[in-house]
C-alpha cells in the first residue's frame, strides 16, 4: 500500500515520526517534493484566496499526491496539551482535503484531540490490521524520535556572535520556498539565525504570565520563544502569513514589547505575491540597522 504524506504544515514537526511509524507498519511512504512554483500554482487554483500561504501550499502538495498514492496520511490537529487549539484554518484544511481528493484517494486523518498517541494508533489500524504490530511500530517510532531530540538546554550561538531570532511557524521557516531567502540573507551578512526549534520544551511550553492568555498552541510557543530570547539576541525578524489572525495579534504584542525594550524588530508579511528581491532588500536594510546599532553601542567594531 502506498501512503502519501504532504511535505507541508505539520510534516515539518512530525514528519520523521510519521515516516518511521508508517514504514514500521509495512507501508510504502511517498513524500510530496519540496515546495516549488508548480506546487503553489496547484494550491492556488483550489483554495480560497483568503487563506494563508501555508494552507495554499499544502493544498498543492495534496493534489500532487492524489495521482500517485492509495491513501494520504494527513492528521487533523484540533488541540494539544493544556487545551490549546490549532488555528481554524489548520483544522479546516482536512475537510478541504476530503473535498479535493474525492473518492479517488483514501484520507487517513485521525483527529488529535489532546491525546496524540491514541490518534496515531487509530490511524495505524487503518493501514495494518494487527494491533500488536501497530503498538510496537508506534513505540519504535517514538523511541527513535526521542533519541534524536532529548534536548534540555537552549542552543544559542556563542557569546559575541551576531544573532537574529527568526520568529515564525515551523512550517513557514522550514520550507525553503517560503523562508530560504530570508535565512540566507541574514547568514550571508554575518548573522546567526536562531528559531524557536532550537529552544527546549520547558521554554516553549511555559504557561505563566502573558503566555497563559494565548489559547493557540503554536502561537504560545512563538510568544514564549520571543520572551526567552529578548535580551539574548541582537534583533527579531518575525515572518507572518498574510491573512493569519493569530499571528497578527501576537506579532503586534511582540512588536510593541520589543519597541519598549529598544530591540530592533522587523515584521515580514508574506503571501504568494511576495517577491524574493523585496524580501532580501528589507532584510538587508534591517541588517544595516543592526550593524549601526551594534557599532554605536560598542564604539568599536570588536564583536560587531
Ligand atoms: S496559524 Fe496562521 S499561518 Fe498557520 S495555518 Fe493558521 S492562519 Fe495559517
Amino acid at each position: 500500500m502506498k501512503v502519501g504524506i504532504p511535505r507541508a504544515l505539520l510534516y515539518y514537526r512530525y514528519g520523521s515520526l510519521w515516516e518511521n511509524y508508517l514504514r514500521n507498519l509495512g507501508v510504502e511512504v511517498v513524500l510530496s517534493p519540496k515546495t516549488d512554483e508548480v506546487i503553489l500554482e496547484q494550491g492556488l487554483k483550489c483554495v480560497s484566496g483568503e487563506v494563508c500561504l501555508p494552507i495554499k501550499i499544502v493544498a498543492g502538495h495534496l493534489l500532487y499526491l492524489k495521482e500517485r498514492v492509495d491513501a494520504i496520511f494527513f492528521p487533523r490537529l484540533d488541540w494539544l496539551y493544556d487545551g490549546l487549539y490549532a488555528c481554524p484554518k489548520m483544522i479546516g484544511i482536512v475537510d478541504v482535503a476530503r473535498m479535493l481528493l474525492g473518492e479517488k484517494v483514501r484520507l487517513i486523518a485521525p483527529s488529535i484531540k489532546g491525546n496524540f498517541t491514541r490518534a496515531h494508533l487509530t490511524a495505524g489500524l487503518a493501514v495494518c490490521a494487527n494491533p500488536v504490530r501497530v503498538w510496537q511500530g508506534w513505540r519504535r517510532a517514538v523511541r527513535s524520535e526521542r533519541g534524536k531530540r532529548g534536548r534540555n538546554e537552549d542552543n544559542l550561538p556563542a557569546a559575541g556572535r551576531r544573532t537574529v531570532a527568526l520568529i515564525g511557524h515551523f512550517y513557514n521557516l522550514n520550507d525553503e520556498f517560503i523562508a530560504g531567502a530570508i535565512i540566507r540573507t541574514f547568514r550571508q551578512n554575518g548573522y546567526e539565525v536562531i528559531t524557536k526549534e532550537s529552544l527546549p520544551g520547558r521554554v516553549l511550553l511555559n504557561r505563566s504570565g502573558f503566555a497563559h492568555n494565548i489559547r493557540w498552541v503554536y502561537e504560545r510557543e512563538l510568544y514564549n520563544a520571543f520572551e526567552y530570547l529578548l535580551g539574548r539576541v541582537d534583533g527579531f525578524c518575525m515572518v507572518v502569513s498574510m491573512g493569519c489572525g493569530p499571528d497578527s495579534l501576537v506579532a503586534e504584542f511582540m512588536r510593541s514589547r520589543a519597541q519598549r525594550q529598544g530591540v530592533p524588530f522587523l515584521l515580514l508579511v508574506i503571501d504568494e505575491h511576495t517577491g524574493i528581491a523585496g524580501l532580501v532588500t528589507r532584510v538587508e536594510a534591517f541588517v544595516e540597522l543592526l550593524n549601526r546599532r551594534c557599532l554605536s553601542r560598542s564604539g568599536v567594531a570588536a564583536g560587531c
